[in-house]
């Protein structure tokens, strides 16, 4: 009885000696696992949803001032987002003109090539969807630069470039 309570002491303590450290792997394993957690919450659902679902409606009827507090933040906190992150209409006319039509990576004629839309500061890293953070690469450079940072991309290009410019 008594070493039952003292594990449970010992990992109450645990838990909160370690929290950030737990927070940080709790992080990683669910990113690495993504998918099986998600075929698990569906499976879970599948066998429980009648149960859920009671659940979600009675939390919902006797919390409805709040829920719709809730739902109020959402909505505006989305909107305000959605106007932040919007590129301009007419933007792809604006960038082959300033980029003089090429590929700002390996020089190409984007005319030729044909072009994408790259995030400079990529999605994934944080960058976001807003004219000055978008530019045109001919489709090649946009794929092999994919999710880097824009500095480890450039890297590469003058690395493959080496010994074929001049130092000035
Ligand atoms: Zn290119």
């Amino acid at each position: 009885m008594t070493a039952r309570r003292d594990r449970k002491q010992y990992f109450k303590e645990y838990r909160a000696a370690n929290r950030e450290r737990r927070r940080v792997s709790n992080i990683a394993y669910q990113a690495a696992n993504a998918d099986r957690l998600r075929a698990y919450k569906a499976g879970w659902y599948a066998a429980n949803k009648e149960h859920h679902d009671r659940t979600v409606a009675a939390w919902r009827e006797a919390n409805r001032e709040q829920r719709k507090e809730y739902c109020r933040l959402f909505h505006s906190a989305r909107r305000r987002n959605k106007n932040k992150d919007k590129l301009t209409v007419g933007i792809i006319d604006l960038l082959l003109l300033e980029q003089n039509d090429t590929c700002p990576y390996c020089f190409r004629e984007l005319s030729e090539t044909g072009f994408h839309i790259d995030h400079y500061m990529p999605l994934a890293l944080g960058g976001k969807n807003v004219d000055d953070n978008v530019q045109l690469t001919c489709p090649t450079c946009n794929m092999r630069k994919g999710k880097k940072h824009p500095m480890v991309f450039l890297n590469e290009v003058f690395r493959s470039l080496q010994g074929s410019i001049a130092c000035p």
